[in-house]
């Protein structure tokens, strides 16, 4: 597929490319959408195959961010950077100086934070050179580690599920199954136990499994059984397509709300989770607590702005799941058109 065939795929936009030679940086940064503000999304720094499969990765990733703003009310558009880190040494400190002249030379139009492979630390050596970086150091004025917020984001979520699947105004003696207790996974078992939830995990990390049983007297279950065990709520907090052809048919629970990004392996999947009277929590919708918080650095950090409006994240998954309810139509096809009026509306 050329170039501008794919740009007309992922329905683009801006994609901005650069290569230099001192430091071996190869860079990519895609600017989807920025009718609602300056793009931003967070920057990737990992080995690819081929240059293809990391322009399609920034493609897809920032085109994912649009929406995720717009459902949220971020003022903000969707934007995503790639890295391709090289397979031999390199000068780490050298290749993120090169990309931060990189981000100053796009004068604001996007904005850069962490995504996988990038730390707290290069987004430091990327402000040496360029405003326009968020995710730095708490102590020079930055919001710092965003997966409590995403996981307080996901709680709210699985509360208005709860509400609208099940009727109910608390989640006390809920039974939510997570796939995945990373960063996210376990702040959210926390917070999930804190209100009377339990829980039953599965990690290929066992000694985060371990902590969540002793810490959080959740029950260990295996990868496969994740799937398989009833529930009340499936929280796939792992990788990206947790729902497929092998696991759709295996669920028994009665809502799907977690974490992950691209949990549907196609649209389809959603539209089988509505047949199945499965409620689903649009991923980019339930998980954007944390770009709420990097939203807020570029704003001035302020915690209880985050805080506030990360908890608003229950009414945006009422609305998509009582709009989704009265047209009878998937929830993530209401989350896209909310998402699309929201982008059409600022013009
Ligand atoms: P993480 O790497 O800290 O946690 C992921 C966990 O999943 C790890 O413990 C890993 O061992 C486990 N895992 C991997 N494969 C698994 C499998 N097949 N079965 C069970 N467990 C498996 O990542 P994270 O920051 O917690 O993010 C989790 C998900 O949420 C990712 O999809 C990420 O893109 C998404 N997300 C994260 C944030 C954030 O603030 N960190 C924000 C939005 C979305």
């Amino acid at each position: 597929m050329s170039i501008f065939d794919r740009l007309s795929k992922y329905d683009y936009g801006t994609l901005h490319l650069r290569r230099d030679e001192a430091s071996g940086l190869q860079a990519i940064v895609a600017i989807h959408d920025t009718r609602l503000g300056p793009a931003l999304g967070g920057c990737r720094f990992i080995e690819y195959a081929t240059h293809e499969d990391a322009v399609v990765d920034a493609l897809r990733l920032a085109r994912g961010m649009t929406y995720k703003a717009a459902i949220t009310g971020i003022p903000h558009g969707g934007g995503k950077s790639v890295i391709i880190r090289p397979k031999g040494d390199f000068d780490r400190k050298a290749l993120f100086q090169a990309f931060g002249g990189f981000i100053d030379d796009l004068r604001g139009r996007y904005i850069t934070a962490e995504d996988s492979g990038t730390s707290v630390g290069d987004m430091e050596v990327i402000r040496s050179v360029t405003p326009h970086v968020t995710g730095i150091d708490p102590a020079n004025g930055g919001s710092g580690d965003p997966s409590p917020y995403t996981a307080m984001g996901v709680k709210r979520g699985i509360e208005a599920c709860a509400k609208h699947a099940l009727g109910r105004d608390d989640i006390e003696g809920l039974k939510v199954a997570v796939q995945g207790v990373g960063h996210v996974g376990f702040h959210l078992c926390r917070q999930l136990r804190e209100l009377g939830a339990s829980l039953i995990v599965a990690d290929i990390d066992s000694t985060k499994t371990q902590r969540a049983a002793e810490e959080l007297q959740a029950e260990v279950v295996s990868l496969d059984e994740i799937f398989r065990v009833e529930c009340d709520v499936f929280a796939p907090c792992a990788l990206g397509s947790a729902i497929n052809s092998t696991t759709l048919p295996a669920l028994q629970c009665k809502i799907v709300a977690g974490a992950a990004n691209n949990q549907l392996d196609t649209p389809e999947f959603g539209r089988q989770l509505m047949s199945r009277g499965i409620l689903y929590a649009p991923d980019y919708a339930i998980n954007a607590g944390g770009l709420l918080n990097v939203a807020q650095e570029v704003a001035g950090y302020n915690e209880s702005i985050v805080r506030e409006r990360t908890m608003d994240i229950y009414n945006t998954i009422l609305e998509i799941a009582e709009r989704a309810a009265k047209a009878e139509t998937p929830t993530h096809e209401i989350a896209n058109a909310m998402a699309r009026e929201r982008l059409a509306a600022a013009g």
